[in-house]
């Protein structure tokens, strides 16, 4: 086929843009070919770019030569069209298209390349394609008019928060991706060095150290859209490249971090054509754990209801529950009455290790026989209404030989774990059964978007694995002031699952919308002193701080800014704004959940040579 070149040729419109206004008026569309439809004497032709379609009309009476050529034309072939508006005629008219009131009677045709068939065709609405197939012709994908919008919702929420920022004051400052490692808690990408042989840089998991810095540095306020990279085991919606909007100030209390954050969501959402409330409220740690169970509680439902003190001691004896421990109430509104059989079901929603923290019980009409005042106090504290599922969870009755009476501090903080347990489960519990009924109480349904805070979050975890603490958010995070003693007694107490590490709170705080966790981040320690010592909880001797952190304990000598921070998922905040299934949907060019590219067939093998320079031997 003959092509021809472009020239000085210049579009008038986009294909989306053209109305009944436009009739009469002379323009050159450039786009793809998106349909074909041969009439003998006529040929019609969506033609496509990234704004839309409109209909060109080729005439054979008109124009034979050029009618010979576009019967030739395919799908995806790239043209150039100049010729003039016309309106439609009445019946030919289509509602469906935005330019569905026109069409174009080409006059000068450039065909600028024509396309092998594709693989799938970008204008088909739901077909459904393979994903491995989408990614693998990526760039066939991006066609798609539904990836525009993302990607397009993507650019307009990204730039709102952008001049959010610098409208109040941050300077957006970029920092190294070759570093050393950080730690966040993931494993590092390493990148070898070449001019230092055996040793490596690290991607940054983020880039918290250095934002640290900048405020060291008195920048005062910065903020990046910052590429993280984390080598993690892939769950279902990870990528490990991810992109954070990353901030950090100095001089900050929670709340002027709150402000900030709510402030540049509220643009975000705004440009997304949502409009958001605000102040978002405001929930501890502890309090979350004890009423959803979960660091990230979904306000769309209830909470759960402890509703052990209303239950007669011979409840607890009958039911065979653990009186020390939490018992509470799930309610899920709106699920109407079940059957034998969907009860039965519900204890298919524990795993195996849930379902020896946690027992429930589902028939409330058997237990209101038996204690009916109780009961129906329990309906009244959860908010019950006619037609919600109640069900009452607690933990199974200990032997004897496992039951814990005195109550020194040890003690009470081993209680506080299994109950934290017990709540655990049973907000696990919750969600499932939040999940299995979303089709009656439809609480997910609609677009309602239910921001939360949560603060306070414990500074230590303990790993079962290695039999140790260690840090819940990072290492940098500043403790309450007033549990300063305690850290002084957990470093005592390493290796204890009781130890008083596990008492110690937090001045960090997550964003949470609808049981999603936005963003986290924190007020940081500013003291070299406080530092060391929270690396000495986490098990780092004199040495191996030094090693690790050296440079940062040095420059935190030097007049260090109380600062504070955090950083937000722009990948899921897109996802969530454009209601797409997965961040694979918001990404130009994502990974899999393998972290392979399938389109650049990335990771792969390299030379020898590339090796040898970089003093690599691959172990076979
Ligand atoms: N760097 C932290 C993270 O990626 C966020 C922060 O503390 O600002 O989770």
């Amino acid at each position: 086929m003959q092509l021809d070149f472009l020239g000085d040729l210049k579009r008038t419109h986009r294909c989306g843009e053209l109305r009944s206004k436009d009739a009469g008026s002379a323009v050159t569309l450039m786009g793809w070919v998106n349909r074909r439809r041969d009439h003998g004497n006529l040929i019609f032709i969506d033609l496509r770019d990234r704004s839309g379609i409109t209909q060109i009309v080729f005439d054979k009476e008109r124009n034979p030569e050029m009618h010979a050529r576009v019967e030739a034309v395919r799908n995806e072939y790239v043209l150039a069209v100049t010729g003039t508006v016309e309106l439609r005629s009445e019946n030919t008219i289509n509602p469906k298209m935005e330019t569905g009131e026109v069409e174009v009677i080409a006059r000068e045709l450039k065909l600028l390349n024509e396309s092998k068939v594709p693989p799938f065709f970008p204008g088909d609405a739901n077909v459904n394609v393979n994903e491995e197939v989408r990614l693998k012709y990526r760039y066939l994908d991006l066609r798609r008019p539904e990836m525009h919008a993302n990607i397009e919702m993507r650019h307009r929420v990204t730039l709102a928060i952008r001049n959010y920022l610098s409208s109040q004051e941050f300077y957006e400052i970029e920092t190294p991706y070759m570093t050393r490692s950080t730690p966040e808690g993931a494993r590092d990408y390493l990148v070898p060095s070449r001019v230092h042989p055996g040793e490596f840089y690290a991607l940054p998991q983020s880039p918290q150290i250095f934002k640290q810095l900048l405020m060291i540095g008195g920048l005062d306020r910065y903020f990046q859209i910052a590429r993280c990279f984390r080598d993690e085991d892939l769950r279902a919606d990870r990528q490990p490249e991810f992109t954070q909007i990353d901030l950090e100030l100095t001089f900050p209390t929670e709340k002027t971090i709150h402000d900030v954050v709510e402030g540049f969501l509220d643009a975000a959402f705004s440009a997304a054509g949502f409009s958001i409330e605000r102040p978002f409220p405001q929930m501890e740690y502890d309090e979350a754990i004890r009423l959803y169970g979960i660091d990230k509680p979904d306000l769309r439902l209830p909470p759960m209801t402890d509703v052990k003190a209303v239950l007669p001691p011979d409840a607890l004896e009958t039911l065979a529950v653990d009186p020390a421990l939490p018992v509470v109430a799930i309610r899920i509104p709106k699920v109407g009455e079940l059957s034998r059989k969907e009860r039965d079901e519900h204890k298919a929603l524990l795993s195996e290790k849930q379902s020896k923290v946690i027992k429930f019980f589902d028939d409330f009409k058997r237990l209101e026989k038996s204690w009916p005042e109780a009961i129906a106090k329990i309906r009244q504290l959860s908010g019950a209404e006619e037609g919600d599922l109640l069900l009452l969870v607690a933990a199974p009755k200990k032997t004897e030989a496992d039951t814990v009476s005195s109550g020194d501090a040890a003690t009470e903080r081993r209680l506080q774990r299994d109950s934290y347990a017990v709540y655990g489960a049973a907000g696990q519990l919750r969600l499932a059964l939040a999940q299995r009924y979303a089709a009656r109480h439809k609480a997910f349904e609609e677009k309602t978007f239910k921001f939360l805070w949560v603060t306070d979050f414990p500074s230590f975890e303990w790993d079962e694995q290695t039999q140790t603490w260690t840090f819940a958010h990072h290492p940098f995070t500043s403790l309450h002031e007033d549990h300063m003693e305690l850290l002084n007694e957990g470093v005592k107490a390493l290796h204890d699952p009781n130890s008083a590490l596990g008492a110690i709170r937090a001045r960090a705080y997550d964003v949470v919308l609808n049981g999603t966790e936005l963003g986290s981040g924190s007020i940081r320690i500013h003291q070299q002193e406080v530092q060391a010592k929270i690396f000495e909880a986490l098990g780092m001797d004199e040495a191996e701080q030094k090693l690790r952190f050296g440079f940062f304990l040095e420059a935190l000598q030097y007049g260090t800014p109380p600062h504070g921070g955090i950083a937000l998922g722009l990948d899921r905040i897109v996802m969530i704004l454009a209601g797409a299934p997965s961040l694979r949907e918001v990404i130009a060019f994502p990974k899999t959940a393998a972290a392979t590219d399938l389109m650049m067939e990335a990771p792969t093998p390299v030379t020898e040579s590339q090796l040898k320079e970089l003093s690599i031997a691959i172990k076979k």
